[in-house]
């Protein structure tokens, strides 16, 4: 906790706010990385944190990357996040009630959503206080689809820098992790005529794919090793490190999981084997952009046709790590800085009210 001035100083976070209430026990801390591009959206993690200097790193980390993740995507979007310590035991009507008042009081600098451990359930009481809450039921839903649908776009410019051509007609894509969003993936691939290798821990994701689609299955160890083009992470996040990279067989990483390289470092060395890795805040940008959606009053048509658009974020990607010749990784944090630099320069005109 200590010199926090001093950390929201060298990355530029704008606002970090505590809130304690003595009804419900909630602790929770809100953090606003950048508003530039607009208000600050991201969600609310409930964890049980080891320690307040544990739960305000991961604070500030997770809105940092959401500035990155909103601006890269297009968005009219700054970044933010909340957390709560503490067991989801401890939910209650008054905590999140008491949680709700505390974002209403920063009057719309940071828009709430559901995240690990929070669920639509628990927004629908946070809105009986605010209105700055998104991902309710009966709005935006399940963003899966619109995720699945950016990451085949990404997937296609990806292919397109690499082989010629966006066409994944025969290309052979391994997908780990057919979940919500790994399922939806599955199908965009299999209708283009791409042949798909799966894997996941869970038999009756893997059932549910093989009721729809043709597809080989392998082994949860397996899949980092396969033969394939394109190799799709879709469960979990640090999967690209030491231990996988010498296994990997493909040209190009590509796929919905947060935190896909372990270490930085792993990008690079993605690079130097010549493996083309989409990065994966750009790529599963869907999830965001369909919240974003539901600020403007939802419409699903328009949400997709945003998420299509992942195509040319790929693709700017790469022409910027081509013209800075560095990895995709850093040429993402590149682009995102850059748009957010060129609308500041923008919004400095004076408009008189
Ligand atoms: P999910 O939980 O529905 O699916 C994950 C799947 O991976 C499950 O079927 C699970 O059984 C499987 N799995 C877990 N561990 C595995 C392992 N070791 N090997 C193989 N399979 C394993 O989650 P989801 O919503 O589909 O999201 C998938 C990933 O994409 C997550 O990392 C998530 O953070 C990220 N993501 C999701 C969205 C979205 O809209 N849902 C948006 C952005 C990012």
């Amino acid at each position: 906790m200590k010199e926090l001035l001093k950390r929201m100083e060298i990355d530029d976070y704008e606002q970090v706010v505590f809130n304690y209430d003595e009804v419900s026990g909630l602790k929770a801390i809100i953090a606003i990385h950048d508003t530039t591009l607009g208000p600050a959206l991201g969600g609310t993690r409930m964890w049980n944190y080891a320690s307040e200097e544990e739960a305000l790193t991961d604070v500030l980390r997770l809105s940092k990357g959401m500035t990155y993740k909103s601006a890269a995507a297009g968005l009219n979007l700054g970044g933010g996040k909340a957390v709560i310590i503490g067991k989801p035991e401890m939910k209650s009507e008054e905590l999140w009630r008491a949680f709700g008042r505390f974002v209403q009081s920063l009057n719309g600098r940071y828009i709430t959503a559901e995240d690990v451990n929070t669920c639509v359930e628990d927004m629908k009481i946070v809105a009986e206080e605010t209105e700055f809450v998104t991902g309710l039921p009966g709005r935006s839903g399940d963003p899966s689809p619109v995720t699945a649908f950016g990451v085949w776009r990404g997937m296609k410019a990806a292919a397109d820098e690499v082989y010629g051509t966006p066409d994944l007609k025969d290309k052979i894509i391994a997908i780990q992790g057919v979940g919500h969003v790994g399922y939806y993936l599955a199908k965009h691939i299999a209708e283009e005529g791409g042949k798909l290798i799966i894997t996941d821990i869970n038999k009756e994701n893997i059932d549910r794919v093989l009721a729809d689609i043709e597809a080989k299955v392998v082994g949860p160890d397996e899949i980092y090793g396969v033969d394939c083009n394109i190799f799709a992470p879709c469960a979990l996040g640090a999967v690209v490190n030491d231990e996988t990279i010498p296994e990997l067989d493909c040209d190009i990483v590509a796929g919905a999981a947060n935190n896909v390289l372990k270490e930085e470092r792993h990008g690079d060395i993605l690079d130097e084997k010549d493996i083309l890795y989409a990065p994966d805040y750009v790529i599963n940008a869907g999830g965001v952009i369909n919240v974003y959606d539901e600020l403007l009053g939802y419409n699903k048509e328009r949400a997709l046709s945003k998420a299509r658009k992942i195509y040319d974020n790929i693709e700017k990607v790469i022409e910027i790590s081509k013209r800075d010749n560095i990895p995709t990784y850093k040429a993402a944090d590149i682009m995102a800085e850059e748009r957010i630099e060129k609308i500041a320069k923008v919004h400095r005109n004076y408009i008189p009210e």
